[in-house]
């Protein structure tokens, strides 16, 4: 009942108790005089407290409206539900349309159903101080509306709570801010991929549930070939593009509960929850590689990309989340030794050999001090007259005596930075033989260095060559410098600068391995070569229409610039016979010797041709 209502009944009561006493009034004259005050004071104290409690009401609509909040109240027993204007208001509504639970339970999403309906009945079992619960409602306009909704349950003696009241304020805002940051910390901003942190989550997450249903997962790692080389020669915007463009193709071969990753770089991640074994996930990574390498289209630039994917499988690979990840990277790591553009599955023995790079690493650290490095020789023959016109130094390693190959050992010594010593003690021993060379006999060959990029950085190389050259007093033909391809991708560029100084002082270039690289026209056209070696892969080919094809082309090609042509690795009469045929220049093989150490091949092939 209102406050009105009941001062209403408080007057119609004083009234008959009036008529009552009306008979006293002739005993007591006096008596209506009090009787009039007495109500004159109650009706003033009466309206005073209505005034204040109205002020109290408007303060607090005032604050409702001023803190954007809604207000509800709701009875549990009934079900009804009163909601105020600005509630109304924040979804959207112009008139109140809630009668009960069921309506509001309607607009609530289905997915803050349940915990919606959890935190109203621990707060009416009493388990929680307050009810407190941020969930979101269907607006009128279709949205969903984030509110933060708090109330208070008013109880009988029993605990039984029969009221319950609160306010609700729109937080979607702050939601939507939320979602922002929490979006940004789990995605790649580049590719909009998941990032690590995310990616994480999820493996942890994929393989709690294959281990739960006893079923094996996936890992894969991505990583693609030559992304650098594209970095480094058409520029980032390119290699941006090029990242992004790999993420939604991976994107449209990628099966629904799979989660696709950026790690970082070039790299990508896959967690494949579900796989029946390793073919099962071999397949999948075929699908992945064949969308990667299809070809590339960026402005006027059209151009290849290959990958290379390592494998790793939960259980059989390991069970946590670190080691799943790191076989995974091993297992890419080793597709990548063998080439890459390949697809491995990861294998124990595998952490074996990457256990023996780190003590190859170790041991190669000493491999100058102790003498273990030695060159050996290889002769280089001119075809049309079959005579010995140069010699390549190969590096032998042979720590406690055992040799270890020089495609096991560089990479090594390259990826350490121990090439940089290691290249100027070849400098320095191949310029001491070809001196003595040319001391003791009248047709000395010249011979032809290896260089790895690594020594073009630091500005020392040319110096190093040129003072060693002077100290011996030899002419620059005595030496050739053979370089790959991969000079052209030194991030500090100014390889080429190098070699321009090389060239301009009178040394001879060769560009070795030719067909395993980039192989571009372009490319031969902007190094000052003078040699071009024929990798030894299209020799063993040959006999084949199409190598024969490609050897002719690349000979044709590089007579037309100018270049002496080089074939490596000949170990027949037949491919011999073929080379000529084709109007090579030089061949270099076991055909004619192995590399030989230096006493041997002074002894063997120089006084021969002395
Ligand atoms: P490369 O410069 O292409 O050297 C030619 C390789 O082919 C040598 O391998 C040689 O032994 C091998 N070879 C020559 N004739 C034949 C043949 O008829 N059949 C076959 N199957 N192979 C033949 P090696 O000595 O194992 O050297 C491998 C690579 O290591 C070299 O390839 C070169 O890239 C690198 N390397 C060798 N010495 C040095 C060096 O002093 N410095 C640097 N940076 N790299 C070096
Ligand atoms: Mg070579
Ligand atoms: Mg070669």
């Amino acid at each position: 009942m209102g406050l009105s209502g009941r001062l209403l009944i408080g007057s119609l009561l004083l009234a008959a108790l009036l008529t009552l006493v009306d008979g006293l009034i002739a005993h007591a004259p006096w008596l209506p005089v009090l009787t009039l005050l007495l109500l004159g004071v109650a009706l003033t104290a009466t309206v005073g407290l209505s005034r204040k409690l109205a002020t109290i009401r408007q303060a607090h609509d005032l604050a409702m409206q001023g803190a954007h909040d809604g207000f509800w109240s709701w009875n549990p027993i009934s079900k009804r539900l009163q909601v105020g204007e600005r509630l109304l208001d924040i979804l959207g509504y112009d008139h109140n349309f809630l009668p009960d639970t069921h309506a509001w339970l309607d607009l609530v999403h289905p997915d803050d159903r349940a915990g919606y309906n959890h935190a109203v009945a621990e707060h009416l079992k009493g388990a929680t101080p307050f009810f407190y619960f941020e969930y979101r409602v269907r607006a009128r306009s279709g949205d969903w509306c984030w509110i933060a909704s708090r109330g208070l349950a008013q109880r009988d003696r029993n605990g039984r709570a029969y009221l319950m009241a609160g306010s609700v304020s729109d937080i979607t805002e702050r939601k939507a801010r939320e979602e922002q940051i929490r979006y940004l910390a789990y995605h790649d901003q580049l590719t909009a991929l998941p990032n690590r942190v995310l990616l994480a989550e999820r493996l942890s997450q994929a393989l709690r549930e294959a281990e739960r249903e006893q079923r094996r997962a996936a890992i894969m790692f991505i990583d693609l070939d030559r992304f650098k080389d594209i970095n480094d020669t058409l520029g980032h915007e390119i290699g941006d593009s090029v990242l992004r463009s790999v993420a939604a193709r991976l994107r449209t071969v990628l099966d629904t509960d799979c989660t696709l990753a950026r790690q970082g770089g070039d790299e990508f991640i896959v967690i494949l929850p579900h796989v029946m074994g390793v073919e099962d996930a071999l397949h999948t990574g075929k699908r992945y590689l064949d969308v990667i390498s299809a070809p590339f289209q960026e402005g006027e630039h059209e151009f290849l990309i290959g990958a290379t994917i390592g494998i790793s499988i939960f259980p059989d690979d390991g069970r946590d989340p670190g080691t799943l990840l790191r076989n995974a990277d091993t297992a890419m790591y080793e597709a990548k030794a063998s080439g890459g553009s390949l697809i491995r599955a990861y294998s124990q023995q595998m952490n074996e050999r990457i256990q023996g790079r780190v003590t190859m690493e170790k041991r190669l650290r000493h491999a100058l001090e102790r003498n273990e490095l030695e060159l050996y020789y290889q002769p280089q023959v001119d075809i049309a007259s079959g005579r010995l016109i140069g010699a390549e130094a190969l590096l032998r390693w042979s720590p406690d005596g055992q040799p270890v190959p020089p495609d096991r050992f560089i990479p090594v010594a390259e990826e350490t930075g121990l090439i940089v010593p290691i290249g100027e003690w070849v400098i320095e021993t191949a310029l001491a033989e070809a001196a003595r060379w040319r001391n003791e006999f009248v047709h000395a060959p010249r011979l032809a260095i290896n260089l790895s990029p690594r020594q073009f950085s630091g500005g020392q190389l040319a110096r190093c060559v040129l003072d060693n050259l002077a100290r011996r007093e030899l002419p620059t033909d005595a030496i050739e410098l053979e370089i790959t391809e991969s000079i052209l991708l030194q991030p500090e560029g100014d390889s080429i600068d190098v070699l321009r100084e090389l060239h301009a002082r009178g040394l001879r270039l060769a560009l070795d391995d030719f067909g395993t690289g980039y192989s571009s026209l372009s490319y031969l056209q902007r190094l000052p070569i003078e040699v071009l070696k024929i990798d030894r892969s299209f020799i063993r080919a040959l006999g084949e229409d199409n190598a024969n094809a490609i050897v002719r082309a690349i000979v044709a090609m590089a007579h037309n610039l100018g270049l002496t042509v080089v074939a490596e690795g000949v170990e027949t009469d037949s491919q011999l016979a073929l080379l000529r045929m084709l109007g090579c220049d030089v061949y270099q093989g076991y055909l004619c010797s192995r590399p030989l150490p230096a006493q041997a091949f002074r002894e063997r092939l120089l006084r021969k041709s002395a």
